[in-house]
């Protein structure tokens, strides 16, 4: 479905993403892990056309996407989450989620039971009338989940969904990402939550410093010497 190809990007003199090659097969879950500055987000930014790669390709459905704005990237399959959340303040939360339908359907009524539907789906259908800058990190949260299913994506990425939360709403937040892929949907997930990351990815793939260090199944990431020296932490080997 997706496939990465020898990235590059550098910001100044800071290489953000080096050589990141890796291929996303439909219906899985892909997990990307790494520190804070790795890479994580650039990737997304780059793989969704907010960033333009110095080098390297991107291939979805076996098409290049290079140089597509956001937009059309997004109009093709691609959906994805901020890891800084950007809903709208000033709409409700069932308004944040009619905008992204406005491209798939011309009438109002269509796009409102979609969105209920969405809403419905992440748990948020009793707040639909409450502004998006009155919510909490894990409704914003759940709300850019549904914003995103709101573009129709075959294809979803979702940067650090569980991130901020508290952990009582984490295992919901996991069922919902089990059952998006159920119901067809791929997903690429940056996720700092190791036993979140080992119940979800299919593989994973691990950023240092802007390289691919590891790619494989998560057990295999799990006993990687590098990944654990760089990330995981000596204590958890
Ligand atoms: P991660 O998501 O893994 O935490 P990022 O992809 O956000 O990492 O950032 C990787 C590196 O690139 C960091 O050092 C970050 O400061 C830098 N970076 C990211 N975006 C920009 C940008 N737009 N301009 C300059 N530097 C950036
Ligand atoms: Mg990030």
């Amino acid at each position: 479905m997706l496939a990465v190809n020898y990235l590059n990007k550098s910001f100044g003199g800071l290489q953000a993403n080096q050589n990141i090659k890796f291929e996303v097969a439909e219906g899985e879950i892909l997990g990307v892990i790494g520190p804070n500055g790795a890479g994580k987000s650039t990737l997304f930014d780059l793989v969704t056309g907010f960033e333009k790669p110095d080098s390297g390709d991107v291939l979805f459905l076996g098409k290049s996407i290079l140089g597509l704005r956001p937009d059309q990237i997004n109009r093709l399959g691609i959906g994805r989450t901020f890891q800084k959340l950007k809903p709208f303040p000033q709409m409700t939360v069932e308004e944040n989620v009619m905008v992204g339908l406005m491209q798939h359907v011309s009438q109002m009524n269509e796009a409102r039971e979609e969105a209920h539907r969405y809403l419905e789906f992440v748990g948020l259908i009793d707040k639909m009338s409450v502004y998006a800058h009155g919510l909490s990190t894990g409704q914003r949260k759940r709300l850019e989940l549904a914003r995103a299913m709101a573009s129709r994506p075959k294809l979803l990425l979702l940067d650090e969904v569980t991130g901020g939360v508290d952990q009582k709403t984490v295992p919901e937040l996991v069922s919902l990402v089990e059952r998006l892929r159920t119901e067809g949907t791929t997903v690429v997930l940056i996720e700092h939550n190791m036993k979140v990351l080992m119940s979800l990815a299919d593989h994973v793939v691990a950023l240092h410093l802007g390289q691919q260090i590891a790619y494989g199944r998560p057990k295999e990431i799990q006993a990687h010497k590098q990944v654990i020296e760089s990330y995981l932490g000596a204590s958890y080997a």
